[in-house]
C-alpha cells in the first residue's frame, strides 16, 4: 500500500490525546530516556512489548528480531545490551518468547527458506539439544509450544554470557534477566519462573 494516510491520522490523534492527558509529556520526553527494562522479543506484528504490559513510550527499550535471538556474533542485539545495561542501566532484561512463533516453527520444520535459514541455525542447535525431550511430547502445537519455551531459556542463557550483562554483575549493578512466554490465543504472559541475577544463577541454568 502506497498510501499512509492511516499511519499519520491515527499518529496525529495519539499525538494530541497524550497532551490532552499531559501536556508536556513529549517536551519532558525529548530531554532523554531512563527506561528499566530491556525488552528482547519476536519481531512478530501480534505481540507489541510495550501495548501488552500496559506500558508507554519511555518505559521500555526494545529489541525484537525473528524468534528472540541473542547470538554472540551478532552485533546488533549485542550493541543493544551493550547501550541498554552499560549506559541506560536499566535493572530487568526480559526476554519474551511466544507460542506460535513461526521462526521457532520454521528451525523445527526445516524448509529451504534462502538468508533466514543461516539465522534459524542458532535455534536448530536449541532443538538438537532437546530432541529427546520434544519428541516425547505429544502433539505438534505441544513439540512447538515446547520448543518455543526452550529457546526462550537458551536465549536467557545466551543472554546472561553477554559480556555486557557479565560486567554488569562484577561491578554489582542491581541487574536481573527474566523469561517469558506470551501466549497469542489468550494475550498474557506467562511467568517461566526465569530470574537471574548473578553468573553463579547463570550457570546453574
Ligand atoms: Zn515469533
Amino acid at each position: 500500500m502506497k498510501n499512509l494516510s492511516k499511519l499519520f491520522k491515527q499518529n496525529k490523534q495519539w499525538a494530541e490525546k497524550i497532551t490532552n492527558q499531559q501536556p508536556d509529556f513529549f517536551e519532558e520526553s525529548a530531554k532523554g530516556q531512563s527506561p528499566n527494562y530491556l525488552w528482547i522479543g519476536c519481531s512478530d506484528s501480534r505481540v507489541p512489548p510495550t501495548q501488552l504490559t500496559g506500558l508507554g513510550p519511555g518505559d521500555l527499550f526494545v529489541h525484537r528480531n525473528i524468534a528472540n535471538v541473542i547470538s554472540h556474533s551478532d552485533v546488533n542485539s549485542q550493541s543493544v545490551i551493550q547501550y541498554a545495561v552499560s549506559v541506560l542501566k536499566v535493572e530487568h532484561v526480559v526476554i519474551c518468547g511466544h507460542y506460535g512463533c513461526g521462526g521457532v516453527q520454521a528451525a523445527y520444520e526445516d524448509p529451504d527458506l534462502g538468508l533466514i535459514d543461516n539465522w534459524l541455525a542458532d535455534i536448530q542447535d536449541v532443538y538438537r539439544k532437546h530432541k529427546n525431550e520434544i519428541g516425547n511430547i505429544g502433539s505438534e502445537e505441544e513439540k512447538l509450544n515446547r520448543f518455543c519455551e526452550l529457546n526462550v531459556l537458551a536465549q536467557v542463557q545466551n543472554t546472561c554470557h553477554s559480556p555486557f550483562v557479565q560486567q554488569a554483575w562484577e561491578e554489582r549493578q542491581e541487574l536481573t534477566v527474566h523469561g517469558l512466554i506470551y501466549d497469542l490465543k489468550t494475550g498474557l504472559l506467562n511467568d517461566l519462573d526465569i530470574h537471574i541475577t548473578s553468573p553463579e544463577e547463570a550457570e546453574d541454568l
